[in-house]
């Protein structure tokens, strides 16, 4: 059996499912949990679900940290309003600390103009979110948020099988067409025999600003119901919330003052 694996399983006849085939971050880091953010969609959301668990382990007083594993559609550094580049040396590549200490690193605090498209073929992709893992200097992390790039493909697959994660957090809307695809992803972590540890779902409803009366734009909600499905422990709503989008935009979602995590993050405790 070759000792590194490639991961181009068409070349290779080995039989891995007995294999762990997990690697070994940088050694100087020192990461405690290690928990994914996952939808099989894009757009759901799940960046934001990402910061916003982020912030609320910091403001509990954990060391966290981010790693953007979303190399073709970056949006950490954006929400944390992170403009400097990370840097490196002989040692290795470090992260950036956002203004509470959230250590985060992304292809955007790689490149030179954050507009500038990553294109590349799967494999590269797949490499360079597997160097952020092995080749990054983390330090000391209790909570480690990976921000995972949408569907079930190539990259999803390498991250599965390369970073040991502890467990993810499946993130939906409440509409059937998103629900169908999120829950591919779901199906394809409990394949790789990754607990989905909670639900969240995003856009779940708005509140009404003059009555209060919480309207459900897309539906019923069916957050309880997926968690049951995916055996997932939590389930959280989240509203659309204006102040929100405004935070993330703006690049200054620790200033958020709500905190739709808390619930979630006790949970992952
Ligand atoms: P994804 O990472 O799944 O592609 P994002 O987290 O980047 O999605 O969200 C897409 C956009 O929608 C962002 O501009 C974000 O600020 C906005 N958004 C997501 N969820 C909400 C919400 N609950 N309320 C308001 N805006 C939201
Ligand atoms: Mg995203």
């Amino acid at each position: 059996m070759a000792e590194e694996c490639t991961h181009d399983c068409g070349s290779c006849g080995q039989d891995c499912s007995q294999r762990d085939m997990h690697k070994k971050p940088h050694e100087l880091s020192n990461i405690k949990k290690v928990i994914g953010i996952v939808s099989g969609k894009g757009g759901v959301g799940k960046s934001l679900t990402t910061a916003m668990l982020a912030v609320t382990a910091r403001r509990a007083g954990f060391k966290t940290a981010v790693m953007d594993a979303d190399i073709t559609g970056p949006s950490i550094p954006k929400m944390f309003g992170i403009r400097e580049k990370a840097t490196g040396s002989e040692m290795g590549i470090f992260p950036v600390q956002s203004r509470t200490g959230v250590e985060v690193m992304s292809m955007n605090l790689l490149l030179e103009n954050e507009g500038d498209p990553v294109i590349w073929r799967g494999p590269v992709i797949a490499g360079a979110v597997l160097q952020f893992w092995t080749d990054v200097v983390w330090n000391d992390v209790d909570y480690m948020f990976v921000d995972m790039p949408p569907g079930t493909g190539d990259v999803p697959l390498s991250i599965y099988q390369s970073i040991p994660l502890d467990g993810i957090v499946v993130v939906t809307t409440p509409q059937d067409l998103v629900s169908m695809i999120v829950r591919k992803a779901a199906v394809m972590a409990k394949k790789m025999d990754i607990p989905i540890l909670g639900v969240v779902e995003n856009m779940s409803y708005a509140v009404c600003p003059d009555c209060g009366k919480k309207i459900e734009i897309f539906g019923k909600s069916r957050a309880e119901e997926l968690a049951a499905e995916f055996g997932a422990a939590c389930a959280v709503r989240v509203p659309f919330d204006a102040a929100l989008t405004q935070c993330a935009d703006g690049g200054n979602i620790e200033e958020f003052a709500g905190d739709y995590m808390k619930e979630l993050f006790a949970a992952l405790r």
